[in-house]
């Protein structure tokens, strides 16, 4: 998963992009970097987070009015800087790009990149395919006289060649700013703007918060298999360039995208809390009295409260974290995981001694924070642990650039009672995948983490390729 962002036609972009990058340090923190252009492209780039990799002089020698920004959690490729985004290419016109998600026929395509354009690709990172794939169609234009319909069937072509799931932003030297998603619109990108004295700027940002913090309006969300483009004279154009059957990450929604944005017309914390209401339902009927509902900071806040609201049962903050601490679930190693799961979050012990609590996390994907957390409660003084996931099972890794572990990993492949067991829980609850498809009838999501049911062509090979990989490197 990845943040990114992309501005164009203010005076000096740099002090606004980076401010919206920071706004999405939650999506990516193995690198982060950022590109601007006036006469030239500049870029700087570098490991971990955005106040590490950037300071004063760095963020000085960013000139230029239209720039990109871009959080790296690494799915596919390593975690070298030489993966480090963003990517620029000299030809044709120069051309910088930014992406978030995941490609499925990455071996294919670096295959054919080599056989047909003769072009060695110098990443494991699936940008430069993306790249150099929408470079190569561009390429083959009239360059003289492009026009903006050249860029859109450069895209088309894009998207007819690359296979998977991505949100892209790309700054074409003194043309204009473009973005696009995958045809099945998998990952999220916005679209915003803001009124100057000489008429609207636009920007794209994964998610719609960057925009408020910034003062743009939100436009909405790319639909699938969208582009568009924004000249230097700030027009806008819009196409639908190669558009299959939407499949937006549900996850989004249960997870990864901060509550503050809108994705899809809805705002991500209603969203939560409607799924909490479906969490009190199941909790009533299993029969449980807590005491009290406490969440697992922050992303279950939502849920945890509309869940405690719908059964008349108080929310408390019952653990408190240690927020200057990275996420546990990016560090590679078990080991590795657990020490952080250990240092992040401490019970209060007030507040849950003596106490049925239902504690609600928005889902469990090893079981590693889970046991955990229901160890610290118990040692606290809790008198009953009821776990509640607002996500369904997950049985399936996501291909789609999510970096969820491999299937022998996930814990949602055991049986209910089987994973009760292991967490040493008294009652143990899960969101129902059928529930969740009925709250959202009709509205194209990507549930294949829970279902199998991967939206994308050749995904299962795709999937078994890596596994075996992995395996190999274990
Ligand atoms: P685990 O300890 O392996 O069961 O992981 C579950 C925890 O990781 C939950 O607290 C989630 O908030 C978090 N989580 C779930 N999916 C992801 C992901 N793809 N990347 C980072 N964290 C995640």
């Amino acid at each position: 998963m990845c943040g990114i962002i992309g501005l164009s036609g203010h005076e000096n972009i740099i002090s606004d992009l980076l401010f919206g990058l920071s706004t999405l340090q939650h999506r990516g923190q193995t690198s982060c970097g950022m590109v601007t252009f006036d006469k030239l492209f500049h870029t700087h780039k570098g490991l971990g987070v955005i106040s590490h990799v950037f300071d004063k002089d760095s963020v000085q020698k960013l000139t230029g009015d239209i720039g990109l920004g871009h959080v790296r959690y690494a799915t596919q490729g390593s975690d070298d800087i030489i993966n480090a985004q963003p990517f620029t290419i000299n030809y044709p016109f120069g051309i910088a790009m930014i992406h978030n998600g995941n490609i499925i026929n990455f071996n294919e395509l670096r295959k054919t990149m080599y056989e047909e354009n003769h072009i060695l690709l110098e990443t494991s990172n699936d940008l430069e395919l993306i790249l150099y794939t929408f470079s190569s169609e561009l390429a083959k234009k009239d360059l003289k006289h492009l026009k903006v319909e050249d860029i859109f069937e450069a895209v088309t072509k894009t998207q007819k060649k690359v296979i998977g799931a991505y949100a892209a932003i790309s700054v074409i030297a003194n043309r204009g700013l473009l973005a696009f998603t995958d045809p099945n619109g998998i990952r999220p990108l916005a679209l915003g703007r803001r009124q100057t004295d000489t008429g609207y700027e636009y920007g794209f940002a994964s998610e719609s918060s960057s925009f408020d913090y910034l003062g743009y309006e939100l436009m909405g969300n790319l639909e699938p298999g969208e582009a568009v483009f924004v000249d230097m004279d700030n027009n806008l154009f819009r196409k639908i360039c190669h558009q299959k059957e939407r499949a937006f990450c549900i996850f989004e929604y249960i997870y990864f995208a901060r509550e503050d944005s809108r994705m899809h017309n809805v705002l991500v914390a209603e969203e939560r809390m409607k799924m909490g209401r479906l969490l009190a339902a199941k909790v009533r009927s299993a029969g449980l009295q807590p005491d009290i509902v406490i969440d697992v900071p922050s992303s279950a806040y939502f849920f945890a409260a509309s869940l405690a609201e719908e059964l008349g049962v108080p929310y408390r903050r019952g653990l408190a974290k240690n927020n200057h601490i990275g996420r546990s679930f990016i560090l590679s190693t078990q080991k590795e995981r657990e020490t952080t799961a250990r240092l992040k979050l401490n019970p209060i012990k007030e507040i849950v001694a003596g106490k049925k609590v239902v504690i609600v996390d928005d889902s469990i994907v090893r079981g590693t924070t889970s046991k955990h957390i229901v160890h610290l409660l118990k040692k606290a003084g809790a008198t009953a642990v009821y776990f509640v996931s607002a996500a369904p099972p997950i049985k399936n890794p996501c291909v789609y650039g999510i970096d969820m572990a491999i299937s022998d990993e996930l814990i949602g492949r055991k049986s209910e009672e089987e994973i009760a067991k292991y967490l040493e829980v008294d009652a143990l609850i899960y969101q129902s995948l059928d529930d969740l498809q009925e709250l959202y009838k009709n509205e194209g999501f990507c549930y294949a983490c829970f279902s199998g049911k991967y939206p994308v062509s050749n995904s299962l090979e795709y999937l078994q390729s890596v596994e075996a990989e992995r395996k190999l490197n274990c």
